[in-house]
């Protein structure tokens, strides 16, 4: 728990969801920065704990995150597989629901005036944004495919001086999949973005 952050929820620990601490502070403190310029855009947010950090930032700010998910799980998430979690799985409907979580955890959280859900996929509710964004913080699937939507699909609305985020980076492929390392590599190419820092596998880059 990071005790350095203000109305941070005592049982923040407890919110499903995976992020450690250090990458949870940078998050926080990215956010802070970038809040009273922009609107932050969060894309996978499952149950809403990196979203709470990026929420009490971007609330000093006066700031807005929107927080895109489909809330049905990504790949790892579903039935059969590791990262499964069965309290997250509507019996009834068949699919994961993390949505109805994600909503809990806002709202106990007092963040409902500053997190505005998305409830869709990526490519869905990018096709007619038009929005500058201050921050991108790409924590989606992890298929090659799902990374390389996100990537495109939100990058090229991030404004100069704004901030992408990446969750996920594994330079290694026996440490996680390798797809949010290469779109971490595919922006440092690209010439568009400068490398900020990384912290443990959050890589955080500016917009040039
Ligand atoms: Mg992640």
């Amino acid at each position: 728990m990071n005790r350095t952050i203000p109305d941070l929820p005592e049982d923040i620990d407890n919110i499903k969801g995976f992020l450690a601490d250090d990458e949870a502070l940078a998050l926080y403190e990215a956010a802070y920065e970038m809040a009273s310029t922009g609107p932050i855009l969060e894309i996978g947010s499952y149950c809403g704990k990196s979203t709470i950090y990026l929420g009490l930032a971007a609330r000093h700010g006066s700031g807005t995150v929107y927080a895109l998910d489909h809330h049905r799980g990504s790949e790892e998430h579903q039935q059969g597989e590791f990262f499964h979690d069965p309290d997250l799985y509507d019996a009834d409907g068949k699919q994961m629901d993390t949505f109805r979580e994600f909503r809990r955890n806002m709202h106990r959280a007092g963040l409902n005036d500053t997190v505005v859900p998305v409830v869709s996929d990526s490519n869905t509710a990018a096709r007619d944004w038009q929005t500058p964004l201050a921050m991108v913080f790409i924590d989606g699937g992890h298929s090659l495919d799902a990374a390389l939507t996100d990537y495109r699909c939100w990058t090229p609305h991030l404004r100069r001086g704004g901030i992408l985020a990446i969750h996920d980076i594994f330079t290694h492929a026996h440490a996680g999949g390798q797809a949010p390392h290469a779109i971490y590599q595919m922006a440092l190419a690209s010439g568009l973005f400068e490398g900020i820092e990384r912290v443990n596998s959050l890589g955080l880059l500016r917009r040039v």
